[in-house]
């Protein structure tokens, strides 16, 4: 039997931040982890944005075969915008109550696609134990009630199934997690319940994801002080986990880790409002964007060519290129001229494109915001002065990656899922689109 394995997602994450907190000292969980693994980079998805991400990990598929676009998108069938969260603001701008219901519930249970499969269903499928800590994609084979009174839609997770304290498989006494965001309370709850799982041993594979960092990069930007101190904080949660088996040589016996983020962060000074340019053609397009990703979508019986939509953007500083597909191919449009993708140096440009645009929930049109800038979102907020990620560029693209234990390299993020099945002998399903079988 293989060992059991741990796969720790820190949102957020760059390549940069994880290699100066391991070499500085101040981060001796990942410090220790690096020191018994094998560190890469790998890509991330387009749109770089954490549900779009999260989805990808957790499915090993990208948005394409997954259908979650964005962090904010527009419901053709329904007709409406779902908005997972991009700041209070916009959730308020696309009525509280449907965002939360469709963050919490549907994000799972209606949006994500039923042709994914996801790794705790694989594996829980060949037999063996699947948990879940805080991770937006969760689903499972196992049906839960909220914990909230008032709350009657059932959702489905794994056996060990933990968000926020919203869903809970287990009593745990771990404390509620959304007291005090900015003071750590969600990933102290993933700390919490973290800790009565490991000291349990009770699960052959765990998604244990925080959250924290990202938070504070967005507010503080990717390389200062205080984003520091919030991966010092990470890795607190992280060691929380290693102590829980008698120590981190215990832990590694034991478990086999992944440890990754989902996408990384640029430093942003500006930001733009993508509404801005389509402005006349409000009864024709749909625009959506936040943090450094937008999309438009054509309304039915729009008089217009997704091919005008990208002309539009030509001169528009907060934009570095677009995307559309024409007659099948990926045309990407920068400084006033269309090429195909695979010109452009971004990382695995013509993969991540292609994925973004085949999803039946994605605008006519992606945007991908220059560097240094950000899309307001809904609610017109955003983080100029501070951090975001969402684009092509290599910033927000590349992730750190760290194996202990595992056999195959991971390459894109998409990679995990198959790489974790293949550690337990369990065969990959076709949804799942590792970089050795699509090339
Ligand atoms: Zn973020």
């Amino acid at each position: 039997m293989p060992r059991k394995l741990v796969l720790v997602v820190v949102d957020g994450m760059t390549p940069a931040a994880f290699e100066r907190a391991v070499e500085s000292g101040r981060a001796p969980g990942l410090a220790f982890l690096a020191e018994h693994g094998d560190y890469r980079k790998a890509t991330s998805v387009f749109p770089s944005l954490t549900p779009v991400c999260l989805t990808s990990i957790a499915t090993g598929a990208g948005p394409g075969v997954h259908h979650i676009p964005s962090l904010v998108w527009w419901h053709r069938q329904e007709r409406r915008i779902v908005e997972y969260g991009s700041s209070f603001a916009a959730l308020r701008a696309a009525g509280l109550s449907q965002s939360l219901v469709d963050t919490i519930f549907n994000m799972n249970e209606r949006h994500l696609s039923k042709a994914a499969t996801t790794v705790y269903e694989a594996l829980e499928d060949a037999g063996l134990v699947a948990g879940a800590v805080n991770i937006t994609c969760y689903r499972g084979r196992h049906r839960y009630l909220p914990a909230l009174p008032g709350l009657h839609r059932a959702v489905h997770g794994p056996r060990r199934f933990f968000f926020y304290g919203l869903f809970e498989s287990d009593r745990t006494g771990a404390p509620f997690a959304v007291r005090s965001r900015r003071a750590g309370s969600i990933d102290a709850y993933a700390a919490a319940v973290g800790r009565w799982l490991v000291t349990r041993d009770g699960f052959d594979f765990l998604t244990y994801y925080l959250s924290g960092y990202d938070f504070a990069s967005h507010a503080a930007g990717p390389h200062g002080e205080a984003a520091e101190r919030a991966l010092e904080q990470t890795d607190a949660a992280i060691r929380t986990l290693l102590d829980s088996a008698g120590g981190p040589d215990q832990f590694l016996e034991r478990y086999a880790v992944v440890l990754l983020s989902d996408h990384g962060q640029t430093p942003v000074r500006e930001a733009a409002r993508l509404q801005e340019p389509f402005a006349d053609l409000v009864e024709q397009v749909v625009v959506t964007a936040s943090n450094r990703a937008g999309q438009v979508y054509l309304q039915p019986g729009a008089r217009i060519e997704s091919a005008e939509l990208a002309e539009r953007l030509d001169g528009f500083p907060a934009v570095d290129v677009s995307l559309r597909l024409e007659g099948g191919d990926v045309v990407a449009r920068r400084e006033g001229a269309d090429g195909p993708a695979e010109k452009l140096e971004h990382p695995d440009v013509a993969w991540r494109a292609r994925s973004a645009l085949a999803n039946p929930n994605a605008g006519e049109l992606l945007v991908s915001a220059a560097e240094g800038w950000e899309l307001a979102d809904l609610g017109g907020r955003h983080h100029a002065g501070g951090g975001s990620h969402g684009s092509l560029v290599a910033g927000d693209s590349y992730v750190p990656v760290v194996t202990v234990g595992l056999g195959t390299e991971i390459r894109r993020i998409t990679d995990v899922a198959p790489a974790i099945l293949a550690h337990f002998g369990v065969a990959a399903p076709e949804s799942m689109e590792a970089l050795a079988r699509v090339g």
